[in-house]
């Protein structure tokens, strides 16, 4: 069954200004377990919006999403954060998103506070120690500040605090647009050995289209709101039929001779 069904989903928002932008316009999409769906487009298209509508922070005008067979709108508040502890997201700025007064232990276990508010000291210290592990950080890491780390190791804790609560899927927002081509790969590499040690689900959000190809099960071309296409990677990496996509995948081509 599909982790993540997107159902016809619209959202327009409205600007203080009144001016309306339909940010996500008839979107429908499905995530399978244990895959990565990369979502591609322009800055201003839509992704991040589908990102949240999916992670259940924006609620459709129209349309559904079922997260495990169930829809979204039916759950009530309780339920609903029950049901946050299936999914997490990495932003694409490491140190942004990361409270720069706080160490690395307590960032990385923020989640659990709500999710397994009744863990003890020990319980609570294990999972730090084995999901910095996870994400190829000495545990000695948990007792520093954000601003002594370099931002691939930034990002590593971005991941393990996403990671921590045992997610089913991870909404991955331009995870590796701020970082070095270098870090990028390494990254790239941590998060693909994850979802197969776990069986990750991954919504993709990136403008990276030559880190698409490395590991993306499924390809969206998404502009303006809409998707104007959709398939298996391999057929829209190498046959893609809209013009649109055919222009955002050119930059990729020098990498794949
Ligand atoms: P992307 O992630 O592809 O760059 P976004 O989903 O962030 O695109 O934005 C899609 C469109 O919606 C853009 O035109 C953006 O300006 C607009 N938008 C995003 N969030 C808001 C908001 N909170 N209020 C008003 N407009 C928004
Ligand atoms: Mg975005």
């Amino acid at each position: 069954m599909a982790l993540v069904e997107i159902d016809d989903v619209h959202l327009t928002f409205v600007r203080d200004d009144g001016v309306r932008v339909p940010a996500v316009r008839g979107v429908s999409l499905t995530i399978e377990e244990g895959r990565t769906l990369a979502v591609i487009g322009e800055s201003g298209s839509g992704k991040s919006t589908l990102g949240r509508l999916v992670l259940g922070l924006l609620k459709p005008d129209h349309g559904a999403i079922r997260i495990a067979g169930r829809d979204l709108s039916t759950l009530d508040r309780r339920e609903m954060q029950r049901f946050r502890a299936h999914f997490s997201v990495v932003f694409q700025e490491p140190y942004e998103s990361l409270n720069p007064r706080l160490r690395i232990g307590t960032i990385v276990a923020e989640p659990l506070a709500i999710h397994w508010p009744n863990l003890n000291r020990a319980a609570r210290r294990e999972r730090i120690d084995k999901v910095l592990r996870e994400v190829d950080l000495d545990p000695a890491f948990a007792e520093r500040y954000p601003h002594e780390l370099s931002g691939g190791q930034q990002q590593r804790v971005g991941i393990a605090r996403a990671l921590i609560v045992e997610p089913d899927l991870v909404v991955l927002d331009e995870p590796t647009s701020s970082l070095d081509l270098s870090v990028r790969a390494q990254i790239i590499l941590l998060l693909a050995r994850l979802q197969e040690s776990r069986g990750l689900s991954f919504l993709l959000i990136t403008h990276d289209v030559a880190s698409v190809e490395v590991w993306a099960h499924d390809i969206a071309v998404m502009r303006l709101g809409v998707i104007v296409e959709a398939g298996p990677a391999a057929e829209v990496l190498d046959f893609p039929k809209h013009d649109y996509s055919r222009k955002l995948l050119a930059a990729r081509l020098p990498l794949r001779p």
